[in-house]
């Protein structure tokens, strides 16, 4: 059953072999036994899940169930939920109770999903390992002296163990896709503005979006039919026709069964195979170029020029608008205040020097230094052109190709603490995921085979603004062929 698609569930409780009750209580069983050992949840909720698990059986009941009725969901912490604990993975957040539900939250909740529980992440949301939260760090189900990646690396973990059957993450710079490829399960960022921010607790607002995670590409299908949605409480929240992103799954681009994916024309940039690529990931991603080819799909050789500007660019846009997001966290109206302090300013500076962990700290100071008057046109009008020519490197490689394939991430899961005390060095593997949220392009990761110590490699999808369906349908053909996506960490059964 934990190894069952969303599918699978959905038709079991229909059958009504399985109640929501019975499935939402047995994950929750996993989750005591699991969860010590992983730290992917902060919160769980026995009863507030039970509560909508009854709710959901007798909605099968009474016949009115919709594809997620009934289906326990992990949220990162980063989504507020009425009545839970939203800790951001922040001190500053750590009483934190949501008095209302997330946009995305809301849908799922009125779809019947269960939720069952908050996931671990790194602090704000900034990091690229789950090592920064103020409840410690997320290990890796495939090696638990390794990281699961991050920021959603709460979400991935659970997902990865099976002590979840899917998740919800964000995904500013890579967030979502690169803990996917750390713990071999698949994650999708859509196009900015598909997924409503509302009540998803600010990082960096131009980049920020909401997304799916599971184990496979239907299952990323189905909970992003949920998710997506226009909401006007969301300024950049785009206004178009509901779509369903599985409509693609299982139709082949030709009537060619043998070949589904004939006149599909894949991109490989240049860029993405060059200084900094692990030889182990580089070659499980070759490999499933060759697999993509011989399932029909053309590969186009292409060049992304700036691709090497984008960890610069990202790294001064992202400080910049979380400088400004996170100034609200100030100890008046939620969360953290010092206890002891003299005036105002004092409990200000105090509140937020206890409140925030390092790396939140740094941002803030790298934020509001490319914001300010002497250095603004140097570094944050600077980063905001080549920002332009990251997009327009895109839309001239979209000329040639419909999607652009290459690693998720430049190496495997990495050790615990390897990282996390150089910056620069953790800055780096966002090497091959910012530039999609720079762009605002949808993109996605897949698990594609095995690298150094075992651990799984992901391959990413970049498509062009709106191709989700078309990236799903990509990945589902791939998944139909081959079973990486089937592989579950040892000592998680
Ligand atoms: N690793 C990137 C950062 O630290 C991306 C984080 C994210 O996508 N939330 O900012």
């Amino acid at each position: 059953m934990f190894n069952a698609s969303l599918k699978q569930l959905s038709a079991l409780l229909a059958q009504k072999k399985l109640s929501s009750t019975e499935l939402t209580q047995s994950y929750l069983d996993r989750v005591a036994r699991l969860n010590p050992g992983l730290n992917a949840f902060l919160s769980v909720d026995a009863e507030r899940s039970l509560a909508q698990a009854r709710a959901a059986d007798e909605r099968i009941a009474a016949g009115k169930a919709q594809p997620l009725t009934g289906i326990p969901v992990a949220h990162k912490d980063i989504f507020c939920a009425r009545g839970w604990l939203t800790t951001c993975g922040s001190k500053m957040l750590a009483n934190f109770v949501s008095p209302y539900d997330a946009h995305v939250v809301e849908q799922l909740n009125a779809a019947g999903a269960v939720i069952l529980g908050k996931t671990n992440m790194d602090e704000f949301a900034m990091g690229s390992s789950s090592e920064t939260g103020f409840r410690g760090p997320v290990r890796n189900p495939w090696d638990r002296t390794r990281v699961a990646g991050g920021s959603s690396g709460g979400s991935a973990a659970a997902v990865a163990a099976r002590i979840a059957p899917v998740a919800i993450g964000t995904d500013t710079g890579g967030s979502i896709r690169q803990p996917a490829a750390l713990t071999g399960i698949c994650g999708l960022k859509p196009t900015y503005g598909v997924v409503s921010r509302y009540g998803m607790i600010a990082f960096a607002s131009s980049l920020d979006q909401g997304g799916p995670m599971g184990k496979s590409a239907e299952d990323l299908a189905l909970l992003l039919n949920v998710m997506a949605g226009f909401d006007a409480r969301d300024s950049t929240s785009l206004e178009r026709p509901a779509e369903d992103y599985a409509r693609l799954l299982d139709a082949p681009l030709t009537g060619d069964h043998a070949k589904p994916l004939s006149g599909l024309r894949i991109g490989v940039p240049r860029e993405y195979f060059g200084e900094g690529l692990s030889g182990d990931v580089a070659a499980a991603v070759e490999a499933t170029l060759a697999q993509f080819e011989k399932l029909g799909a053309t590969r186009i050789a292409i060049s992304l020029p700036n691709s090497g500007l984008s960890v610069p660019a990202y790294y001064v846009i992202a400080p910049a608008e979380a400088s400004s997001n996170l100034s609200r966290f100030d100890g008046v109206r939620y969360g953290y205040r010092a206890a002891e302090y003299g005036d105002l300013a004092d409990m200000y500076r105090k509140t937020r020097a206890q409140g925030f962990g390092a790396e939140v700290k740094r941002r803030i100071l790298i934020g509001t230094y490319v914001l300010s008057h002497g250095y603004y046109d140097a570094y944050y009008l600077k980063a905001q052109k080549i920002r332009r020519r990251i997009a327009q490197d895109f839309a001239a490689a979209y000329k040639h190709c419909d999607l652009i394939l290459g690693p998720t991430s430049p190496s495997v899961a990495f050790g615990l603490g390897a990282k996390v005390s150089d910056p620069v060095q953790m800055y780096l593997i966002d090497i091959y995921t910012v530039a999609a949220n720079l762009a605002g392009l949808p993109a996605m990761s897949i698990p594609c085979g095995f690298g150094e110590g075992g651990m799984p490699v992901g391959l990413q999808l970049v498509g062009d603004y709106f191709a989700e369906a078309r990236m799903l349908q990509a990945a589902h053909q791939f998944q139909l062929a081959t079973d990486w996506h089937l592989r579950q960490p040892a000592g998680t059964e």
